[in-house]
C-alpha cells in the first residue's frame, strides 16, 4: 500500500491548461476526487470535478485565533493557501461511523455488521504536513503484521491516491520545517506537484502515480522549470518564521509535569476541544450505543472524541483528569513526548491548525517554549 519511495524521480510537466484532463482522468479511473475548495469562508476539502472549484488566486491569512481569506485577481498561482480546518482525517477516519446494528427479530436480538466500503478517494492538493499526518495515522490504525488493523481505515488507505502540492507560501501559524514534514514532499504521496505560474512540475513516487502520468502522456519538464520550481519551495521554506525547538523535547516535557505553566495555560483554555478536532493526527474516539424510539433497533457508533472532554478519562466511577490543566498537559505531552514511545515519531506535523482554530489563540509553539524557558526553575520539575 505504501507508495514506492525508492522510485527514481523523473520530473514531468502538466500545463495548467491540461489540469482538467487530470481531474477527468481520475474520475474515469474510478476515483472520487477530494480537493481544496472555498466553502463558508474557508478553504476546505470537498469533492471536486472542475478546475474552477480550486481556490485559484485565493490567499489565506492565519494567526492565533484568526482565519481570513482574500482574493487576489492578479495572483497566477492556484495553491497560494495553506491548510484550512479540514484534513484527510475526515475521510479516512470519519467523525461518526456506525459499526454494527442490533434489531429485535421475533423477540430475539440479531446483530449485523455495517462497516461501509470506503470509496476510492483521490486526494488532490495535499500539503506536506498533511501527507505526513496520514503516515502518522497509518501507524495508529494499520498493524503491519495485519492482525489488528482498523478495517475501514486500512481499506480506504489501500484504495486512495494522494496528489501532493508543495507549499510556496505559509501562514503565520505554520511550523512544518521544525517538524520535518514540509514543505518538500519526498515520500508518502503518489504524485507530487510543484507549481509554476503556468504549469506544474510533476513527480511520481509510486506505481499508482506512474499510471496516472503515463495515461496523461505528460512531457518531461525542462531542467530550468524544475530548478525554478524547486528554488521557489526552498526559498519559501527558508522564510518560515515560526519554529519549535524539538531538542530532547520528550524528556523536557516529561520532567516538567509539575511546571506551573500548565496552570497558567488552563486559565486561558476553555476546554472546547477545537484543537483536537482540527488536528490531522489526533485519533481519539468514543463508542456510543444509540437506540431508536421504538426500542427495536440499536446502533453502535464510533464517534471522534477529545482528551479535552472530561468524560474521556472516565474510569472506575470517576473522571481521572478533572482539571483543564491536567487535560492540556495530557494533550501536549502526548503530542510531543509519549507519542515517541508509542509510535517512534512526534504526534505533531506542524500544520498550525490548533493555533488558528483555538478561539482564545493559545499557541502550542509558545507553550512549548515557555516550558523550555522555565525548565529547571523551582517548582518546574517533577
Ligand atoms: S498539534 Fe497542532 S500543529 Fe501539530 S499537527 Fe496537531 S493541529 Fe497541527
Ligand atoms: S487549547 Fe484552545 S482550542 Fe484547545 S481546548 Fe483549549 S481553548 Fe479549545
Amino acid at each position: 500500500m505504501a507508495p514506492d519511495e525508492g522510485r527514481a524521480e523523473t520530473a514531468l510537466l502538466l500545463r495548467k491548461t491540461r489540469f482538467q484532463d487530470l481531474l477527468d482522468h481520475l474520475v474515469q479511473a474510478g476515483y472520487r476526487v477530494i480537493g481544496p475548495t472555498v466553502r463558508e469562508g474557508v478553504v476546505t476539502y470537498d469533492e471536486i470535478h472542475r478546475v474552477e472549484q480550486i481556490p485559484r488566486g485565493w490567499v489565506d491569512l492565519q494567526e492565533p485565533g484568526k482565519y481570513r481569506l482574500r482574493y487576489d485577481k492578479n495572483n497566477p498561482f492556484w495553491f497560494s493557501f495553506t491548510p484550512g480546518p479540514i484534513s484527510l482525517k475526515r475521510y479516512l477516519f470519519p467523525p461518526t461511523q456506525t459499526l454494527f446494528r442490533v434489531r429485535r427479530d421475533n423477540g430475539r436480538p440479531r446483530a449485523e455488521a455495517v462497516i461501509p466500503d470506503p470509496p476510492r478517494y483521490a486526494f488532490l492538493g495535499v500539503r506536506g504536513c498533511d501527507v505526513r499526518a496520514v503516515a502518522v495515522q497509518d501507524r495508529v490504525y494499520i498493524d503491519r503484521q495485519g492482525q489488528f488493523s482498523d478495517s475501514y481505515y486500512a481499506k480506504a488507505r489501500e484504495r486512495c491516491l494522494i496528489i501532493a502540492v508543495e507549499c510556496q507560501t505559509f501562514a503565520d501559524t505554520c511550523f512544518c520545517t521544525s517538524m520535518g514534514s514540509g514543505p518538500q514532499v519526498q515520500s508518502g504521496a503518489d504524485l507530487v506537484l510543484t507549481e509554476l505560474p503556468d504549469a506544474f512540475v510533476v513527480r511520481s513516487l509510486s506505481d499508482k502515480g506512474q499510471a496516472i502520468v503515463s495515461a496523461l502522456e505528460l512531457p518531461p519538464a525542462a531542467p530550468e522549470q524544475v530548478a525554478e520550481a524547486d528554488q521557489a519551495v526552498r526559498e519559501a521554506a527558508g522564510s518560515m518564521e515560526r519554529r519549535v525547538d524539538t531538542t530532547d523535547i520528550r524528556n523536557l516535557l516529561l520532567r516538567n509535569l509539575e511546571n506551573p505553566r500548565w496552570e497558567e495555560v488552563a486559565k486561558r483554555c476553555i476546554a472546547c476541544a477545537n484543537c483536537t478536532m482540527v488536528c490531522p493526527t489526533c485519533f481519539c474516539f468514543t463508542v456510543q450505543e444509540v437506540t431508536d424510539l421504538s426500542g427495536e433497533n440499536i446502533e453502535r457508533r464510533r464517534v471522534q472524541d477529545s482528551c479535552f472532554n472530561p468524560e474521556f478519562s472516565y474510569a472506575f466511577g470517576t473522571i481521572v483528569r478533572q482539571t483543564v490543566s491536567s487535560r492540556y498537559r495530557q494533550w501536549l505531552t502526548h503530542k510531543f513526548a509519549t507519542w515517541y514511545d508509542q509510535f517512534g515519531t512526534p504526534g505533531c506535523v506542524g500544520c498550525g491548525r490548533c493555533i488558528t482554530w483555538c478561539p482564545v489563540g493559545i499557541d502550542v509553539t509558545e507553550e512549548l517554549q515557555a516550558i523550555r524557558n522555565s525548565d529547571g526553575e523551582r517548582g518546574a520539575s517533577a
